[in-house]
């Protein structure tokens, strides 16, 4: 009996159907098998990429999995590195351009095409008075106050062409706040020698040469203003200072030289008017006499001048050589050299100094600056008076006084006394031939031995002048 041809039928479909949905099942698990692996090196990737973007390059990607995955993986570390490497040059970059804004002398402001503050380096906030902190994106009007450097920068925005010019920037606070004195400072220290302080800062008006420039992108458009602003205050007080200086050498010398010309046309249009009969022997005399006296004065202030220059010259090039000696025969040869004209007055000299005070001078120069203090004291002194010389170790420093009973200064001369041609009585200084140039060859003279001069002084009283200088006896 056979089996009937249905059911044999339906064995196999049977059979088809379950293969069928084993193999679908076993494919399926297989997929998801797939598919989860798949997963896992997709997340792995996408969290390295999350990594990445937020900047941590420091962890690569794993490259596993089949080809496609370990080459993406691959892609992106490639990709990571090289980003990293670009913005490690960038930062080096800016780094680099920050240190250099920052220890520059010059003031550098950058504005945007907004007239938007963008950047600003240390000197130009301390110039500018401005806190950096608060100052980038501002507008310029409410960041610079002197309307002259805001002109400059909205007239190069404007006309894509730099301006030049100089302002004078007024300091209404002279205490400078912290973040300006620290800028201030900070550039200071970058000129004193080691283990000095620099002074401290108080402000004052300064006057700034500002030049502008446009900022324009890779297009040529503008997109902003830089503004350099250079401090040229030290630079105009020395110019004033040299003009001042050419202006009184002239008027000093003018004088005599004017007394000169005068005296010699004189003698020379009485002789040629009447050449047979020269002049009588007295006119002759007190003609001569004028000429001499004229030319001794010019050559005083040609000394002095020719002194000054020297002293000054030798402390800026530093070669005043210093030697130990003692003070003793130094002041001495001073006083010796003033005796006759105090003699002439009957004024007393007297000398103290110990014979075994020593220290490192110049001693041609402490001999004149103790010989230019010792000729004013006598000159400004009246006749029958004492000027009393000496010299003492004074904590770290040698002094050497100089003081007299003579007529004494006012109160308002003293600050300026040190000065060059500074007289309190320009007349009587000429009458008795000063040449307004003696304490300031005393003060040249202490700052080169790296000391200093002052005066007491009290109206009638007399004046007493102190020549300090540290004591080195080594
Ligand atoms: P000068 O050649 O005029 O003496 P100095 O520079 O030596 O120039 O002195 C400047 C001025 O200081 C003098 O003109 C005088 O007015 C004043 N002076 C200097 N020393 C004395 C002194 N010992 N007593 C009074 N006045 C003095």
């Amino acid at each position: 009996m056979g089996l009937a041809p249905s059911i044999i039928l339906s064995d196999t479909l049977t059979l088809t159907l379950g293969l069928l949905l084993a193999g679908l099942v076993v494919l399926v698990a297989l997929l998801v098998v797939v598919l989860l692996r798949y997963r896992k090196w997709l997340s792995e990737i996408g969290t390295g990429a999350t990594q990445m973007a937020k900047g941590d390059f420091s962890r690569p990607i794993r490259a596993t999995g089949p080809p496609p995955v370990a080459a993406l993986a691959d892609t992106l570390n490639q990709m990571a590195q090289q980003l990293d490497d670009r913005l490690s040059e960038v930062v080096r970059q800016r780094n680099e351009l920050g240190t250099i804004l920052s220890s520059m002398e010059e003031g550098v402001l950058a504005v945007d095409s907004q007239l938007r503050v963008i950047s600003l380096n240390r000197s130009a906030a301390a110039m500018l008075q401005l806190n950096p902190a608060v100052t980038i994106d501002r507008p310029i009007d409410q960041a610079i106050s002197d309307p002259e450097l805001r002109r400059y920068i909205s007239l190069t925005l404007e006309t894509g062409r730099g301006v030049q010019g100089e302002v004078t920037l007024r300091q209404p606070n002279p205490q400078p706040p912290k973040w300006v004195y620290e800028a201030l400072m900070h550039n200071r220290r970058g000129r004193v020698k080691d283990g000095e302080e620099p002074a401290p800062i108080v402000l004052q008006d300064r006057i700034i040469e500002a030049t502008s420039a446009i900022l324009r992108d890779a297009a040529g458009r503008r997109m902003g203003v830089v503004l350099v602003l250079h401090d040229v205050s030290e630079l105009r007080r020395l110019e004033s200072i040299r003009q001042d200086f050419v202006a009184n050498v002239s008027h000093e010398i003018r004088t005599p030289i004017s007394a000169i010309k005068a005296a010699a046309e004189t003698l020379h249009d009485d002789m040629e008017l009447a050449p047979d009969s020269p002049p009588d022997p007295q006119t002759l005399g007190t003609f001569l006499g004028i000429i001499m006296r004229q030319a001794e004065r010019l050559h005083a202030i040609v000394e002095d001048l020719l002194s000054l220059a020297r002293i000054e010259q030798g402390n800026r090039e530093n070669t005043i050589e210093l030697e130990l000696c003692p003070l003793a025969p130094v002041i001495g040869a001073a006083v010796e050299t003033c005796q006759a004209k105090a003699n002439a007055k009957n004024i007393s000299l007297t000398v103290h100094c110990d014979s075994d005070l020593s220290t490192k001078i110049n001693q041609m120069m402490i001999e004149q600056a103790v010989i230019n203090l010792i000729d004013n004291a006598v000159k400004y002194s009246p006749e029958n008076t004492k000027v009393e010389v000496s010299a003492r170790l004074e904590s770290a420093e040698v002094v050497i006084r100089v003081s007299d009973q003579g007529r004494g200064i006012e109160p308002e001369h003293l600050p300026r006394l040190f000065e060059r041609f500074y007289r309190t009585d320009r007349a009587r200084s000429r009458q008795m031939g000063g040449t307004g140039l003696g304490l300031s060859i005393v003060k040249h003279i202490a700052e080169a031995h790296g000391g200093l001069v002052s005066v007491e002084s009290r109206l009638g009283k007399g004046s007493t002048f102190n020549l300090s200088i540290p004591s080195q006896d080594e």
